[in-house]
């Protein structure tokens, strides 16, 4: 094989914080916790697609980090004394992105990853240092498309926008051809023999063919969840990866508990799709739900806890303790404890062909990807909340009008004033009251929308292909089974707002009463958007995760 050229410049980050240098006191620490290798040149120390990558410091020699395709290669960095390999994958434990190569003669020391995980764990300053070249590095190859997944899809397809969107909230690399814009794609489609009408095809590791799979397939054709074990009781299991469960995550990992996470879809919940947060504490100019997630998710694996992602829970076998879920792939994981952190969803629009248009012109989130799709056209955004208002600010960078429509008659019972300001200040919005759309239609996708003035009965067609709907949420508690106590709305009731009666009928077997914010199941606790009586916001997601974790502790001692 042919030598590969000089690496790329990256593109996100400087090099420095990429590529630092360890100081020889910190070089010291980290050979502590392994063992010096020689290495050879042309030996490759790891393989792409290898399923448990070692971490490496080179302290004499070199490295090259490689990126295979096909019959050539990419150099993608060169290592040399005092850097150090691996992104965050080796917290995951999931499979190697890129092929690890001596490139001159040398030493290294090498970690296994639970070693790894036990130094960022206990080491500050290295931590903080490994950290933030592990994460920079995973933007860098998200940001080329380096991953180890192709996505042939066209943009005019629902499944193709999951897909993207499945790996965008997953942090996942992959590169994307579109079929109405990419030369390449016909000759892809002809060498895995696959043809147009198979999009949106997933080409994982350049091996395995997916023709418009689920995320579970995804997940499960990629390795997401290889290295995490299923068999053994847990401490805890969170049920939700949505900002009360990765908070309670984070704190129950990091006080020692055993933790798995249980994840429908991607880390982040709703706030995952939010393009912009500015009223979460600590972040003064706004974070985005996306970069909040990612940030939280690494924390947690870095505390040890592990999630099963595009898991979600099906079943609660509640009867007998240690309590077990089982989950969609069959399998059930047991546990002595259990945070319920399930959130809810965005309510649908009462139409009959709505289904046709999801992902196909209507849109539950307005993030970076949809925006993409919409760029200087009109679009609606439906609902009067917070969400609902920052999809309009955030649109408007790019769209030629947003519509924002409401049935009432104004923002202000249920906005936020600095948000209903900038809305005011932003004359691409136009807020629509009193107003509901009546009937959406188009062929493959949305092309015409029908509105309603419910005041003067007055129905209004405009030709937009794109529609947010933000229009308040509903628990996910259908798959609880009667196993706790449900408000009436569905939401999960929790400590003092369980009445006697309630305790009776679920036949609570102990002489306390449920702690703050554990259901009428002992042990089993209820966390932000789906407990009943919550606040919906992101600190009080995040704050119940945290302060529920203090109640399992006394739960698991009990
Ligand atoms: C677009 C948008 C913008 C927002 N902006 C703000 C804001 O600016 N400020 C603010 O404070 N709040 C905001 N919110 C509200 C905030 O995001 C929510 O209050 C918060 O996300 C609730 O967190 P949670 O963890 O309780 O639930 P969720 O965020 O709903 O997360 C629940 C998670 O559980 C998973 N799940 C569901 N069922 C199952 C199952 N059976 N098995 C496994 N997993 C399951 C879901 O996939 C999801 O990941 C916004 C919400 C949206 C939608």
């Amino acid at each position: 094989m042919a030598e590969p050229s000089l690496p790329e410049p990256p593109v996100t980050a400087r090099v420095d914080q990429l590529f630092p240098v360890l100081t020889p006191a910190q070089v010291a620490r980290v050979a502590a916790q392994g063992r010096l290798r020689v290495i050879h040149k042309g030996e490759v120390l790891m393989e792409q697609g290898d399923s448990a990558p070692h971490f490496y410091v080179v302290t004499s020699g070199e490295l090259e980090i490689v990126r295979p395709m096909g019959a050539t290669e990419t150099l993608v960095a060169v290592q040399t004394a005092g850097q150090f390999t691996g992104e965050v994958n080796l917290l995951s434990g999931r499979r190697a992105f890129v092929r690890l190569r001596v490139r001159q003669d040398g030493e290294v020391i090498e970690l296994e990853r639970e070693r790894l995980l036990t130094l960022v764990r206990t080491d500050a300053e290295l931590s903080e240092i490994l950290l933030r070249a592990f994460i920079l590095r995973r933007v860098e190859l998200i940001t080329r498309g380096m991953g180890d997944a192709v996505l042939l899809g066209s943009s005019h397809s629902s499944g193709t926008l999951r897909i993207k969107e499945f790996f965008m909230r997953n942090g996942h690399p992959y590169s994307y051809l579109d079929l109405d814009r990419d030369a390449e794609v016909e000759g892809l489609l002809d060498r895995f023999h696959v043809s147009a009408a198979d999009v949106p095809v997933v080409i994982c590791r350049g091996e395995v063919v997916l023709r418009n799979p689920s995320n579970q397939q995804i997940a499960d054709c990629l390795g997401f969840n290889d290295a995490i074990d299923q068999a053994r009781v847990r401490d805890l299991v969170i049920v939700g990866a949505g900002p009360s469960g990765l908070a309670a995550a984070v704190y129950g990992a990091s006080e020692g508990l055993d933790v798995l996470v249980l994840e429908t879809s991607a880390p982040g919940g709703q706030a995952g799709s939010s393009s912009k947060i500015e009223n979460y504490l600590g972040f003064p100019t706004g974070i985005s739900g996306a970069e909040l997630a990612a940030r939280a998710y690494t924390q947690a694996q870095k505390f040890g806890a592990q999630v099963l992602i595009a898991k979600g829970a099906r079943h609660l076998r509640c009867v007998r303790k240690p309590y077990a879920v089982e989950i969609d792939s069959g399998d059930a994981v047991s546990a002595r404890a259990i945070i319920l952190a399930t959130g809810a969803e965005y309510r649908k629009l009462a139409l009959d062909n709505l289904a046709r248009f999801e992902g196909a012109g209507v849109y539950y989130a307005a993030t970076f990807v949809e925006a993409q799709l919409c760029g200087n056209e009109e679009v609606i955004v439906v609902g009067g909340g917070n969400s609902a208002g920052q999809a309009a600010v955030f649109l408007a960078q790019t769209a030629k009008k947003v519509h924002l429509m409401v049935r009432s008659g104004g923002l202000c019972e249920t906005m936020s004033r600095y948000l209903i300001r900038r809305i005011q200040e932003t004359p691409a919005i136009v807020l629509r009251t009193h107003t509901e759309i009546v009937a959406l239609e188009g062929r493959n996708h949305l092309e015409c929308v029908r509105w309603r003035n419910r005041g003067t009965g007055q129905v209004e067609a405009h030709d937009i292909s794109h529609v947010f709907v933000m229009a308040g949420a509903v628990p996910n508690t259908g798959w609880l089974d009667g196993c706790v106590a449900l408000d009436d709305k569905g939401f999960i009731k929790t400590g003092p707002d369980l009445l006697p009666e309630e305790l009776t009928t679920a036949r609570w077997p102990l002489t306390r009463h449920p702690h703050l914010l554990e259901t009428s199941l002992p042990g089993v606790f209820a966390v932000g958007d789906v407990r009943g009586g919550n606040i919906k916001r992101v600190a009080s997601a995040v704050g119940e995760g945290s302060i529920a974790v203090s109640f399992v502790h006394q739960v698991l001692h009990e």
